[in-house]
């Protein structure tokens, strides 16, 4: 491997009633759900902009853009599969992704399997290359008062 490259995005949106909660590509129960444009899933939003920021290709609303109808209420796994291949036509190959969740409210934990699960699929990576991590903020600031979720994600791109 040569022509080493990393990347980071971060993320956040919005709790609120009666929305739908996605996260890392699956449907979790909640009273509450994120607010967006598209599906607004916080998890593959900053992949996306990791893989972006990685390949210096801009970020997601560059390529996504919020004002599209084309765009809204999108399964965002739309946009990582076109994110997976803007890189690798310019050449790139995912070494490995790491990705926080910062979220009071359900507990993530159980659910990385699955995430892990669909997130390879979707990327055409082993499981092995992406680690899903959560913590909640000991009930401080917006994540611990419940008004919204937000994640990190580095990612280690390099040229094929
Ligand atoms: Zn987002």
């Amino acid at each position: 491997m040569n022509g080493f490259r990393i990347g980071f995005g971060y993320d956040v949106h919005q709790l609120k009633e009666g929305y739908d909660f996605w996260l890392g590509g699956i449907k979790l129960e909640h009273v509450k759900g994120a607010v967006g444009h598209s599906d607004a899933d916080v998890l593959i939003h900053v992949i996306c902009d990791a893989l972006l920021g990685a390949a210096n290709m801009r970020d997601i609303g560059y390529h996504f853009s919020d004002k599209d109808p084309k765009y809204k209420g999108i399964d965002s796994k739309i946009l990582l599969r076109d994110v997976m291949k803007f890189i690798r036509d310019e050449g790139y190959e995912v070494g490995n992704i790491d990705t926080t969740v910062c979220l009071q409210v359900p507990k993530v934990n159980p659910h990385i399997p699955a995430m892990k699960t669909c997130l390879a699929e979707v990327m055409s990576l082993p499981e092995s290359s992406i680690s899903v991590k959560a913590t909640t903020t000991e009930w401080l600031g917006f994540v611990g008062r419940e008004e919204g979720v937000s994640a990190y994600c580095v990612a280690l791109i390099y040229k094929v």
